[in-house]
């Protein structure tokens, strides 16, 4: 009976051939989503086991924000940055998911989450995530949170007004656009907190430097970072 199915599975897959979302290679029967090559060779920046990293450096004056790491690299033809845009632009939601839990466990396994109390997601524009149907951020942080047993905390932040799109714009355009348009929605729920905030990339942390304002604006909130991927500028 196996000789069969497998017969069929080699069948099915030569019809709808099932393929690495990283670097477009056939996978195996046993691999799925990611081929175990594009495990071990994807970059790990390992930031969260230097407090003292280029992401935590990129706020020093900025915002107060107690740690901050992010899983890989994000840079132009990365197999991150390919997992990155099947998640964000052909909804493949598994890949977040995947990436935020195996991101969990070294977070978790290094004391990096050791003192964090709940997991906020970067909240997306209700038109924007009506139009795409998931926040990215949040399906990361699922991963995480069952990586960690921490919470996700989806109500307490929102986001007020849509921001024009970003990509054109010069860093100090960038930060304008986003200053004010995160609000805390109940501050009693997260009082005397310390927040991981979650996002997919950070390029300038202009997003992240709103967010974690506001967030500090509650009594004794603590807040640390971390991203799936740091495009290095
Ligand atoms: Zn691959």
């Amino acid at each position: 009976m196996n000789y069969f199915y497998d017969f069929w599975d080699d069948f099915i897959s030569l019809l709808f051939p099932r393929l690495c979302y990283a670097c477009g290679n056939h996978l195996l029967r046993n691999e799925n989503l990611i081929c175990t090559e594009c495990y071990v060779v994807i970059p790990r920046t390992n930031y969260h086991t230097d407090m003292d990293n280029p992401v935590a450096q990129l706020f020093w004056g900025r915002c107060m924000i107690e740690r901050a790491a992010a899983f890989s690299y994000y840079n132009k033809g990365s197999r991150i940055r390919n997992l990155i845009h099947n998640l964000k632009y052909k909804g493949i939601r598994e890949i977040g998911y995947e990436l935020g839990r195996i991101y969990g466990l070294s977070l978790k396994s290094s004391g990096f989450t050791a003192d964090i109390d709940l997991i906020i997601p970067v909240p997306l524009h209700p038109t924007k995530m009506r139009i795409r149907g998931f926040n990215q951020s949040e399906i990361i942080s699922k991963g995480i949170s069952d990586a960690t047993g921490l919470a996700v905390d989806v109500k307490s932040l929102s986001r007020k007004t849509k921001s024009a799109t970003q990509t054109k714009r010069s860093r100090y355009e960038r930060w304008t656009n986003v200053e004010g348009i995160f609000q805390v929605i109940d501050p009693q729920t997260i009082m005397g907190r310390h927040i991981l905030l979650v996002d997919d990339v950070i390029t300038t942390g202009s997003t992240i430097e709103s967010c974690t304002n506001e967030l500090l604006n509650v009594k004794g909130v603590k807040v640390s970072v971390v991203a799936l991927a740091f495009a290095v500028v």
